[in-house]
């Protein structure tokens, strides 16, 4: 029917049908073939040499390359379909390319009766693997936005990153995360079973010190061999370094990938610092609460000691004024000293933590002599020291001069020692000043309860503690102020520790804001 509607149409038109069939075949952009019905190629026009990458003398006379089992088998019921007048629209095949790289086709075939000859079929084919991969990547970006926004989690934000990347995006993903300048970790993996590709020396494929390179150049890496790798570096506020690591057994990546990877990479970010930020609002509320609740406990129980040795005097004053005895007085009085003093110094360290919230911490550098400085504060714990029984024992070097913020290093000085005291249990204390060209550097030591090393990273922020309030009082917020008023001024806090044998404080300043 075709055939004879063609050649009724050529007659019309005065063209020379089979010159006019052959240029059609010539120029078409469309892959034609002409198979018998068992697959043997007939015809074979350019555009199919062109899509699959085999030349019409290899396969005229041959099977089709592609009339193999699975399309073969779907092809054959869409032609007996065709053939019984049902027309069900084109349809669309997976095959492969000479160099066996896989390919999506739309296909339109049309049986050709045997009455003019053979039975055959003619084939057309149109290359669709581009508008596969568009459709496959929209599809991935608008999961991907679905998925990662899913979870306020770290963790589980870069375990759907590593899941979402397989497979339309490469055969495996790995996450890594650099601990230390030139040191990464996998964290997360998925696809191939997560099997790292090797290289012929057997190492995987990136190598850290590649992830590492990855990492700190800022830009995606495209590598094809020894087997094709693409890195792409992820950034977060709060994270150093991070990168997404995508290896594929076949086909090379190509700028297409990067640009799919670079934007699961951005939404991956933004997802990771969404988590980021609900985990500091979390816990910035958690420690609002404790707060709150540590701070109105410290304020009332100073209040209620205050009015109650108030109370206690005014009564004896009352009922003898003349009779009190002068050294009841004294003692009375000293207590009410001592809870206002400490109410003061939880009340100025409420005011820091809003001061340096608010990034408000103004240092008022001035020529400091830190040895007079450290005298000065030892005499103020004089008293506090001999009730205790602390043997307190300063070390100090002729010249130990700065530009500093005296009352902010006094701060710092008073925090230290006073800990010492607190945590030292009677144990003797020693603070010691050594001095460089550049730098003075200040050991506070004491031989008391010490700290387990898993709580030393934290005892520098705000609100943490290493004892209960039950056993030591106060709020976490002494070494929180040394650190950050150390640091402002240019220098740095450590310490060192061992549970039940004593701790140093070391800070070190330089002389002079450089
Ligand atoms: P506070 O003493 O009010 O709890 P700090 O911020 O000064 O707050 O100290 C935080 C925590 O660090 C303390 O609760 C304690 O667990 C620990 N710490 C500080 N100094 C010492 C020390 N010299 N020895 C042992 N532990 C200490």
């Amino acid at each position: 029917m075709v055939a004879a509607h063609s050649q009724a149409e050529a007659r019309r038109s005065g063209a020379r049908g089979p010159a006019v069939m052959d240029a059609i075949l010539q120029v078409s952009p469309l892959a034609i073939h002409l198979l018998d019905l068992d697959g043997t190629v007939r015809l074979w026009n350019p555009a199919a040499e062109r899509l699959f990458g085999w030349s019409r003398e290899d396969v005229l006379g041959h099977r089709a390359p592609w009339a193999t089992s699975a399309p073969w088998a779907l092809f054959n019921r869409h032609l007996e379909q065709t053939s019984q007048g049902l027309e069900p629209p084109s349809l669309e095949l997976e095959l492969h390319r000479r160099d066996g790289t896989a390919l999506q086709v739309e296909l339109w075939a049309a049986p050709l009766p045997a009455s003019t000859g053979p039975a055959q079929c003619l084939a057309m084919l149109v290359d669709i693997t581009e508008r596969h991969r568009d459709e496959a990547h929209r599809r991935l970006l608008s999961e991907a936005s679905e998925v990662l926004g899913s979870s306020l989690e770290q963790d589980a934000t870069l375990e759907h990153l590593a899941r979402l990347a397989v497979p339309t995006c490469a055969d495996s993903c790995r996450v890594f995360l650099e601990e230390a300048p030139g040191e990464v970790r996998c964290v997360v993996s998925a696809g191939l079973e997560a099997r790292e590709p090797l290289a012929a020396d057997g190492h995987s494929v990136p190598d850290e010190a590649a992830v590492s390179r990855v990492i700190a150049s800022g830009a995606p890496a495209l590598h094809a061999e020894p087997s094709p790798w693409l890195g792409i570096p992820l950034a977060w506020p709060g994270q150093e370094g991070a990168a997404l690591v995508l290896t594929r057994a076949g086909r090379a990546f190509d700028a297409r990938d990067v640009s799919l990877a670079r934007e699961l990479a951005r939404r991956a970010s933004l997802a990771l610092d969404h988590a980021r930020q609900y985990h500091e609002a979390r816990q910035a509320i958690r420690a609002r609460e404790e707060f709150l609740a540590i701070a109105s406990h410290e304020l009332k129980s100073p209040i209620s000691a205050l009015q109650f040795q108030v109370q206690n005097l005014r009564t004896a004053l009352e009922r003898s004024p003349d009779t009190v005895p002068r050294e009841r007085l004294h003692r009375g009085l000293d207590l009410v000293g001592r809870q206002a003093k400490r109410q003061a110094k939880l009340v100025d360290a409420l005011l820091d933590v809003s001061r340096i919230h608010a990034g408000r911490l103004e240092l008022n550098l001035e020529p400091v002599d830190l040895g007079a400085l450290v005298r000065e504060v030892a005499e103020r714990f004089e008293r506090e020291r001999t009730g205790a029984g602390t043997h307190l024992t300063l070390t100090l070097p002729p010249e130990a001069h700065g530009h500093w913020d005296r009352l902010r290093l006094d701060q710092v000085l008073t925090n230290l020692v006073s800990n010492a005291m607190k945590y030292g249990e009677g144990n003797p204390v020693q603070v010691a000043l050594s001095s460089t060209e550049a730098h003075v550097r200040l050991d506070v030591r004491d031989a008391g309860i010490g700290i387990a090393p898993e709580h030393l990273p934290r005892l520098f922020h705000r609100f943490e503690r290493a004892v209960s309030g039950r056993d030591y009082n106060g709020v976490g917020l002494g070494l929180w102020i040394v650190r950050e008023v150390v640091e402002a001024m240019g220098g740095h806090v450590t310490v060192s520790s061992e549970l039940g044998v004593g701790s140093t404080f070391t800070v070190v300043l330089p002389r002079a804001r450089g």
